[in-house]
């Protein structure tokens, strides 16, 4: 049998596609055009724009390396924002360390509700969680007015078009670094560099005007066509990007997470940029 298939073309001269079953939703928000499809292989998949943010099947990839990355570098962070991350995904992981509190800005709340009702297994009673704190609204917004600091920013967003744009300028970035916390790290959703070469670079200079720790690491999230995906890393306390693995390892033990992508030993391996990835933050 034959099935349909979902084709996303982020860029010109390349498209991805998936084998789907049947689309289990659509609408047009306010802000993006919005849809859910149950693929044969990746499990169900949203799409934004008509382009994958999440999959089932590999999710885990993309969450556990933009959470517990940077919540064991840190250490002891308290308070945590998500910027975006409608899904739940981000939350869910965030949420598996000892966190005083998750705060996330999300701008559409369609975005939250379809995933809770047809991709639940991705926040996975996180919205519940005392800890957690929606708000929604744009997240370029809440950053230049909110008062509360936070040890660690995760910007979990779409990619720099439509209400994503503003979420990769520099403005943004300065926002961003006035609600961090004394030794508070911001770590970003950077896209593909094979692909999208041209957002690393950019987002790379924008936050070396601002940050004194700036670089990327990487993790292959096979949704996110096209290779490594890169996540920036931005702080202004150097030693956060400096920890040994026996050290990163007694947290990931202490933490007690059970993960199918991060392991301790990857913490630093991460950092490790090939040649041509390199190559975009010189
Ligand atoms: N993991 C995905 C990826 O890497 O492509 C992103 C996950 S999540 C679905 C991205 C979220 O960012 C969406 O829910 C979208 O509505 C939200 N978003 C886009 N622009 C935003 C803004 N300016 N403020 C807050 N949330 C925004």
């Amino acid at each position: 049998m034959t099935w349909a298939w979902f084709d996303e073309s982020l860029g010109e001269g390349y498209r991805l596609g998936l084998e789907i079953v049947e689309t289990i939703y659509e609408e047009v928000s306010e802000h993006q055009r919005l849809s859910i499809h149950q693929s044969t292989h990746f499990g169900r998949v949203l799409a934004l724009d008509g382009i994958v943010q999440t999959t089932e099947g590999d999710e885990f990839i993309y969450h556990e390396m933009l959470a517990h990355l940077p919540l064991l570098a840190h250490g002891e962070a308290r308070e945590v924002c998500i910027i975006g991350g409608g899904d739940g995904g981000m939350l869910r992981e965030v949420l598996k360390h000892p966190v005083a509190r998750a705060t996330m800005v999300e701008i559409d709340p369609h975005v939250v509700e379809l995933c809770r009702t047809h991709m639940p297994s991705l926040s996975d009673g996180a919205f519940d969680d005392p800890r957690a704190d929606l708000i929604i609204g744009d997240g370029a917004r809440y950053v230049a007015e909110t008062d509360r600091r936070f040890d660690l920013l995760i910007i979990d967003s779409t990619d720099p078009v439509g209400p994503g744009e503003v979420l990769f300028s520099a403005a943004f970035y300065r926002d961003c670094r006035r609600c961090l916390a004394p030794g508070g790290i911001l770590v970003t959703q950077n896209g593909v560099p094979m692909l999208q070469p041209a957002e690393l670079t950019t987002s790379y200079r924008r936050l070396s005007a601002i940050f004194a720790d700036v670089t990327c690491y990487l993790a292959p999230v096979p949704t996110y066509f096209g290779g490594f995906m890169a996540f920036g890393w931005a702080s202004d306390d150097p030693t956060k990007r400096h920890v040994g693995e026996d050290r990163v390892a007694e947290r990931f033990a202490a933490a007690n997470l059970a993960t199918r992508y991060y392991r301790p030993a990857l913490h630093n391996a991460a950092f490790a940029l090939p040649g041509y990835v390199a190559d975009l933050l010189n």
